[in-house]
């Protein structure tokens, strides 16, 4: 066994016990891990309110071959109240937090991903809530996901013909091969071809210093088919097969209320 410091970002929780709770954690140091926190949940100076979507610092007494790690000494690093506080920003968060937890199997280190899940989170405490705009952050984001687990796309140019895409180029995206093309290179096409507008694949294939900057303007239907493709292509290739209650969820919440008066002329 051996005992470490760890800084975990907190993927889900649950009760466990009187005073205790299981939580999947993402470490920096090991990716991936259940952890198990005993007497935390108390009102003595023990008790720690840790939630999903804090950054934790603990220590891990990590037992080879075992699932379970035990998780002592937590202390709330950053608890992003403005995520915490917004119920759209919440919502886009647990998307991201059911793909980490649905492709991730196994305990295994993503230093890198880590990072940038706290950039992510970071960003998104500090973003403004327009509706679009949180969406498609988090598509770009979720395909930035795939791309640190191994299934990286090439979002520049169209794999037959080099072209880069634009405003006025579409690219079709082929889910299971992670291929771009643009129009005139895919006449007929495959069953998973997906279009997506060129100008959003000119925002994905952005490098990463400028993740969230230059925000093209697409409409919330737009943008909720580009998260929906996202999902597919996170699920396809990290083989998730559960279905997504947090993206039901935000379809839910990100609906268009319907038209001043339309229920008024069918009376
Ligand atoms: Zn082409």
């Amino acid at each position: 066994m051996s005992i470490e410091k760890s800084s975990s970002i907190v993927l889900s929780t649950m009760p466990y016990r009187e005073s205790s709770i299981l939580m999947y954690l993402f470490t920096r140091e090991h990716g991936r891990i259940h952890g198990l926190a005993k007497g935390i949940r108390t009102h003595d100076r023990r008790g720690v309110p840790v939630e999903r979507g804090y950054l934790i610092e603990h220590m891990t007494y990590l037992k080879p071959h075992r699932d379970l790690h035990q998780v002592t000494d937590c202390h709330i690093r950053q608890h992003y109240p403005a995520i915490r506080g917004n119920l759209e920003k919440t919502a886009v968060r647990d998307v991201l937090f059911d793909l980490v937890l649905g492709g991730i199997k196994v305990t295994d280190p993503h230093p890198e991903l880590f990072d940038y899940l706290l950039r992510y989170l970071s960003y998104l405490d500090g973003q403004s809530c327009d509706g679009s705009v949180l969406l498609l952050s988090l598509s770009k984001t979720l395909f930035g996901l795939a791309g640190y687990l191994g299934f990286r796309i090439d979002f520049g140019r169209c794999i037959t013909c080099g072209k880069g895409f634009g405003k006025n180029v579409a690219a079709w995206l082929t889910v299971d091969r992670g291929m771009l093309r643009c129009g005139d290179c895919s006449p007929g096409q495959a069953k998973t071809d997906r279009l997506l507008p060129g100008n959003a694949a000119v925002y994905f294939a952005r490098p990463e210093a400028l993740l969230f900057r230059e925000i093209p303007q697409l409409t919330d239907k737009e943008a909720s088919a580009l998260l929906h493709l996202a999902c597919d292509y996170c699920r396809y290739h990290l083989d998730i097969r559960r279905r997504l209650e947090s993206l039901s969820f935000i379809e839910h919440l990100f609906a268009a209320p319907p038209p001043a008066g339309e229920y008024g002329r069918q009376r």
